[in-house]
């Protein structure tokens, strides 16, 4: 390749140079014996990135040494938490170390997670366990093999240093990569604090790197508000149809772009319970699984406050109310593709509803039967029946169904591109957790590779595919990660 073809990359920093006086410089805080736990090489190359997983990339991941051209910084922020305005909010155990521009130009937030305390450490000790680090390294993959939104992890680096939380662990650092992370308690912090200017800043920010083309209209604050409530409705689509249940939906995890954010004590559904609530903390079930939606309309909100002296109040309110809409139609679009469906009608709408109750009265497994139904042929769905204590119920349903599918070509094709094989399930990731505490690292990255492409079906992946046995009961999770 000619020398003028080749791209340079490095690291730039705009957010230290664009937005002053809205963080900390922090120097990562070294963490004991580092060791390789992961390395997401299919990330590596998405981002061009050129060096190995080495010793200098390890004392990079793990606050040793600095990579050239990063500029560490803590982000202040603010957010509602449980819907309680809290103003001393910021990353306090991750840094931004810089952004990493790839060889298309594109800008990319690496972000060391548990690096040490910060001015915004508060009480905690600045640092993250292995045992979170991989989950979020897993759920990040997963949801990205899913096609949802999210930030992604680059890289895992356990280490023997004792960490407390409920118990003596492991700390870890978990490298986070992501177009940004700016949330929506940013932009609280500013407005709630009075800081109109910086208030703009951060909007001009976002407008030039993250939302170009809402840059020149008549009113760019509403616009990129209308642009966030369309994405925020369909990442909580996407969530809900898959089964997804965040866990701590605060307004300080909820990522500007639409990402999903922040893994806490995240879980996938395994049988569908409307009500079910992953985070142990959440006693009243603010966050429950079918709470999202309006969880997502309730940050919003929050977020049109923080932009009203900047917008148009009655734009802001208009895209509010434009919300069900984005979410209605993106969820049974997702629903309709699990069950093969591709335009769905007024009539495809009560099957999509039919199969949700259906599944909900019979507690079944909210992945598995949508996956056999993808599999099989209509033909053979009786031999279904019997996994059903309502038979004839089951049997209604597949019948509309097999009715359905026979309007429209390749639906077979379309319902096993949208019903995964490989789901992440609690009780696996705490197996996984349970080895890598024991230094086997095996079964973290199977499942890892298999989370990233879940359409998949490969033999050496057939034990992911299995639910909880009826006895699992799982670990609460909690948020002390
Ligand atoms: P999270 O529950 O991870 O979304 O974090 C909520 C807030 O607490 C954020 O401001 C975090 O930076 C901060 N935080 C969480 N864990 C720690 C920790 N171990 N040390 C310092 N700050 C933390
Ligand atoms: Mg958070």
């Amino acid at each position: 390749m000619p020398d003028d073809l080749v791209t340079t990359v490095q690291f730039d920093n705009r957010y230290q140079r664009e937005l002053p006086g809205t963080y900390a410089r922090v120097t990562p805080t070294p963490m004991k014996n580092p060791r390789w736990v992961a390395w997401n090489e299919p990330l590596a190359r998405e981002l061009n990135w050129p060096n190995p997983p080495d010793d200098d990339v390890l004392a990079a991941f793990s606050g040793h040494g600095q990579l050239e051209g990063t500029d560490p910084i803590a982000q202040k922020y603010a957010g509602h938490q449980f819907g309680t305005f809290n103003p001393d909010l910021g990353d306090g155990r991750g840094l931004l170390l810089g952004e990493w521009v790839d060889g298309q130009g594109q800008h990319w937030d690496f972000h060391l997670k548990g690096a040490g305390k910060t001015p915004f450490s508060r009480f905690g000790d600045g640092r993250a366990v292995l045992r979170s680090s991989i989950r979020e390294l897993l759920a990040s993959e997963a949801l990205h093999g899913l096609g949802i939104p999210t930030t992604r992890a680059l890289a895992l680096v356990g280490s023997d240093e004792p960490v407390m939380r409920e118990r003596l662990e492991n700390g870890a650092m978990l490298l986070r990569v992501a177009k940004t992370h700016i949330r929506f308690g940013h932009f609280e912090w500013f407005a709630f604090s009075g800081q109109t200017d910086k208030l703009e800043q951060l909007l001009a920010f976002c407008l030039t790197h993250l939302f170009p083309d809402c840059k020149n209209t008549p009113d760019p604050a509403a616009a990129l508000f209308d642009a966030v409530v369309t994405r925020t409705a369909h990442l909580i689509a996407h969530w809900m149809s898959t089964g997804f249940c965040h866990g701590v939906m605060n307004t300080d995890n909820m990522s500007i772009i639409g990402d999903t954010f922040d893994y806490g004590p995240y879980a996938f559904l395994d049988a569908l319970q409307p009500g079910f609530i992953c985070n142990h903390t959440d006693t009243g079930g603010r966050y429950a699984y079918n709470r999202q939606p309006d969880i997502a309309f309730w940050n919003l909100q929050c977020l049109a406050q923080a932009l009203a002296g900047i917008a148009d109040q009655g734009a802001l309110r208009d895209s509010l109310s434009r919300f069900a809409e984005h979410y209605n139609a993106r969820f049974l679009e997702l629903m309709g593709a699990r069950l093969g469906v591709l335009n769905v009608s007024e009539e495809d709408q009560s099957l999509i509803r039919d199969w949700m109750q259906l599944a909900t009265d019979e507690a079944v497994d909210f992945h598995r039967p949508l996956r056999e139904l993808a599999e099989m042929e209509t033909s053979d769905w009786a031999r279904l029946d019997d996994d059903y204590s309502d038979r004839s119920r089951f049997r209604r349903f597949r019948q509309a169904l097999a009715e359905r599918r026979e309007q429209e070509p390749d639906t077979q094709t379309l319902a096993l591109a949208s019903n995964p094989v490989s789901i992440l399930r609690t009780h696996h990731a705490q197996a996984v957790i349970d080895a890598c505490e024991q230094g086997d690292d095996s079964l973290l990255h199977s499942y890892l590779a298999a989370l990233q492409s879940p359409f998949e079906v490969r033999p050496e992946w057939q034990r992911w595919r299995a639910p909880p046995p009826a006895s699992y009961h799982a670990h609460p999770l909690s948020c002390s990660s």
